[in-house]
């Protein structure tokens, strides 16, 4: 929907000069995601305090112009791309952090906070922000409570929502809303908090937040297992639980992923396995010792090889590893599918051999790794987008890839959120009567659809 030049100029004029922008250059700047698709919006507004942000809604409410959220424009779902014209809500000027309470061991922050900041600024008092996205070096923290982002350290300590307290917005006519409380309890009423996290930037624009801080951990220990099958490396995780053993990352890559990893990087891995598990354990600094004994021990009994790294230096250098599995993808096409599928634990071995099979029936290339201790399986299919052949390969591929999930009941997306780029495998994704309702809530809170519209649903 375009929106008439007359609209946007008064709108322009409402929200003031100041604020807004239709430069090309900020247009093309706000056109993207990580999802390397392409949206180029009518406009771009910057608020830098939360008034503007009421302003700039209830202009854009009574005008219809569709406003679309944006943190850093990291997300993988398409949420942030201005889809049939809109203009883009920029909060990366909302950038404070309000307030740290160290007694309290809660911290205040705005939107527009990069995480990893927030964590170093905590980590500096002992405190500890877990959720931990990869992007996490450039993403937001508005960003990852409007996902509900992940991470490799959630599968011990939870996602974004474990760590949300409070969230200060505005709904999509400008009201001030504050969802929560910072009480470790909360019965008042439905859980609109809990609503709002992970909504897509689809119901309230978010202001600010209390997060829940924990203790640092004092120590950590890291492992790289390699397993000659994918089962073995599946049974160790259950192993692990069973043993007592809560890690605090716990990580797979395929054999494809290996190989991938390898060709780019020249780590030194051994190619002839089928599955690597990279396993973090963390607590106490006088129980270290003994953790690390067991762990290793247990490993050692399934996993054909066993790496252990204490020193900072070395973890970081066997972290290396796995982050390098996405960059790694690139060497194979120029277009890749990026699936973020999550079963339940106790599927994944079966998940995994559907998906091997799905690749070779379309003979297409594809690479999984992941949480594997969320049951959270990130699955690349890498193709030449120019190839009309294996782009429609890739498609059917897809396809097959969202009724495995729904044969095993998991979900479409464990992390990455609906946006775009999953709406289409959703309906089936979920109970109808649940799909409707939540079509149903989110014209409850926007009656104008203003609020980053074509989202998540049809
Ligand atoms: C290399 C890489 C690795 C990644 N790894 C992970 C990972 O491990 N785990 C994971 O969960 N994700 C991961 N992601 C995805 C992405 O980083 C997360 O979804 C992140 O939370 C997005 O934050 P952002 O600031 O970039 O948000 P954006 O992409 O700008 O926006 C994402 C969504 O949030 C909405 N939004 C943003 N700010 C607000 C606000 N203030 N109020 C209301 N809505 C808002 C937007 O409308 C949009 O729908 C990764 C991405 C990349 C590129």
């Amino acid at each position: 929907m375009t929106i008439p030049e007359r609209v946007l100029r008064q709108f322009a004029d409402e929200v003031g000069p100041e604020l807004f922008s239709a430069d090309p250059v900020s247009l093309v700047m706000h056109s993207y995601d990580a999802t390397n698709e392409f949206v180029v919006p009518a406009g771009i507004v910057r608020p830098r305090a939360a008034p503007e942000v009421a302003r700039i809604l209830a202009a854009a409410n009574r005008l219809g112009v569709p406003l679309v959220p944006r943190g850093a424009g990291t997300g993988f779902s398409g949420g942030a791309l201005p889809e049939r014209g809109g203009v883009v809500l920029d909060l990366l000027g909302l950038n404070r952090v309000l307030d740290l309470d160290e007694a309290a061991m809660t911290v205040t922050v705005e939107p527009g906070v990069v995480t990893l900041h927030l964590q170093d600024l905590v980590g500096k008092k002992g405190l500890f922000y877990p959720p931990d996205p990869a992007s996490l070096k450039v993403c937001t923290i508005g960003g990852n409570v409007a996902e509900n982002a992940g991470g490799p350290h959630c599968v011990k300590y939870g996602v974004t929502r474990d760590y949300v307290m409070v969230v200060d917005g505005f709904t999509a006519d400008g009201r001030p809303l504050r969802a929560g409380k910072a009480t470790l309890k909360n019965r008042a009423g439905y859980d609109l908090k809990d609503l709002l996290i992970g909504s897509e930037g689809t119901l309230a624009v978010f202001t600010s937040f209390v997060l829940r801080l924990i203790p640092r951990p004092e120590a950590t220990v890291l492992f790289v297992a390699f397993f000659p099958d994918f089962n073995a490396a599946t049974s160790m995780v259950n192993t692990l639980f069973r043993a007592g053993i809560t890690p605090s990352s716990m990580e797979f890559m395929d054999g494809s992923a290996i190989r991938a990893v390898e060709r780019h990087a020249k780590f030194g891995l051994p190619l002839q396995y089928q599955a690597l598990l990279l396993i973090e354990v963390d607590g106490r600094a006088d129980e270290m010792d003994r953790v690390r004994r067991r762990t290793e021990e247990i490993l050692s009994a399934g996993a054909a090889e066993v790496r252990v790294a204490v020193s900072a230096e070395e973890q970081a250098a066997l972290w290396e590893i796995r982050r390098k599995a996405s960059p790694a993808m690139r060497a194979f096409g120029n277009k890749k599918a990026n699936e973020d599928i999550v079963v339940p634990r106790q599927h994944i071995p079966a998940t995994i051999r559907g998906l091997r099979e799905i690749a070779d029936r379309h003979r297409l290339n594809l690479i999984a790794f992941g949480h594997i201790g969320d049951g959270n399986i990130h699955v690349n299919i890498m193709y030449d987008g120019q190839d009309p052949d294996e782009t429609g390969r890739v498609e059917v591929a897809i396809r097959e890839v969202f009724d495995l999930v729904n044969r095993y009941e998991g979900a479409v997306s464990g992390e990455h959120g609906i946006g775009l780029s999953k709406k289409p495998y959703l309906p089936a994704n979920l109970d109808p009567v649940c799909y409707d309702l939540m079509r149903s809530i989110k014209r409850v809170f926007d009656p104008n659809n203003i609020l980053n519209p074509y989202k998540m649903f049809y």
